[in-house]
């Protein structure tokens, strides 16, 4: 039976490791750190992750600024918008929640916020840096889920490392991360032949594909360290993951559950990130 990796103690470390920072930073040097949260229009869900970074802003002692715009809030006004908080000194980090109304080009917005201050790590010149390895801030997802490795003490060189889905925000900097970390990756899409076999041979298997309960015990391999940042329903509206848990808690050695693994992290990463934009404008980092 494969031990849970505890997403929520390991975030709340992080958080505790980040509030301690941040309370030493006002002390000695006056500094306050700040995250500005851009949302447009009204989705449900958007509003919930937003409430939670506010809360999380709260928590480890950061002022939040929140800016809930229009649904009907043109590009050029959420640029201006991004513009002035790019040159705004209290605002370290700025993240705007995406996905955006369909008139706005996300990528043009994502574009216009400057590198020190992108906190999601989205902007492509931080995206660049991850490739080459000299990097501020990494994206929170990833990285988050890299606490949870280093967690079960399990060292990640020379490992087969299996990621499947390769999208822009999990997948490629999940992969890129692995391999600094001298594990031997393989990246798995919709199009991957033979995914079980691949998926047995991996020592350490990250799953991001969006489908509830896609991954089952059969395709994992005894004693794996199986991360699932899957964010589902099943079939009775419940969360869950894209990792069948009951099964593949079976066979792994190390598992995250969904609720409760890689969700908490990502909020931990953005605080930190926030912190590190913070003490990189200050000339501390
Ligand atoms: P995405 O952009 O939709 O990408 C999904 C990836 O999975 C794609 O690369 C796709 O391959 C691949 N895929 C789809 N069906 C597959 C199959 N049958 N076999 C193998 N690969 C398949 O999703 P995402 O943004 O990376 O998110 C993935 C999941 O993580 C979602 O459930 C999302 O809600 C969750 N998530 C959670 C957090 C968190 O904080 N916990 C953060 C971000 C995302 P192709 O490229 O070939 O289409």
């Amino acid at each position: 039976m494969a031990q849970i990796i505890d997403g929520k103690a390991v975030s709340a470390s992080v958080k505790a490791e980040v509030a301690e920072e941040t309370e030493k930073l006002k002390e000695e040097k006056g500094l306050n750190v700040g995250l500005a949260v851009v949302i447009v229009g009204n989705d449900p869900a958007s509003r919930v992750y937003v409430n939670n970074k506010k809360k999380a802003c709260e928590a480890v002692g950061f002022q939040s600024f929140e800016y809930a715009l229009d649904e009907n809030t043109t590009q050029e006004q959420l640029l201006d918008l991004v513009n002035k908080l790019n040159s705004d000194t209290s605002v370290n980090g700025i993240l705007v929640q995406l996905p955006l109304p369909k008139h706005i080009d996300e990528k043009a917005v994502i574009n216009a916020i400057s590198p020190a201050k992108d906190v999601d790590a989205f902007h492509p010149e931080n995206v660049g840096r991850i490739m080459i390895g000299e990097y501020s801030f990494l994206p929170c997802t990833p990285a988050g889920v890299m606490r949870l490795i280093e967690s079960t003490g399990v060292d990640i060189t020379g490992k087969q490392c299996v990621v499947i889905g390769r999208s822009n925000i999990v997948g490629k900097p999940q992969a890129m991360l692995l391999l600094q970390k001298n594990g031997t990756v393989t990246i798995c899409h919709s199009k991957t032949k033979n995914l079980k076999e691949i998926c047995l041979g991996a020592d350490i298997l990250v799953v991001a594909i969006g489908r509830a309960k896609f991954v089952t015990g059969d395709m994992i391999k005894e004693g794996a360290v199986v991360i699932d940042v899957g964010m589902d329903r099943d079939e009775n509206g419940k969360l869950c993951g894209d990792v069948d848990f009951e099964s593949a808690e079976k066979k792994a050695g190390y598992i995250t559950p969904v609720p409760g693994g890689v969700g908490p992290m990502t909020i931990a990463m953005l605080m930190k990130n926030t912190l590190t934009a913070a003490k990189q404008q200050a000339g501390i980092e």
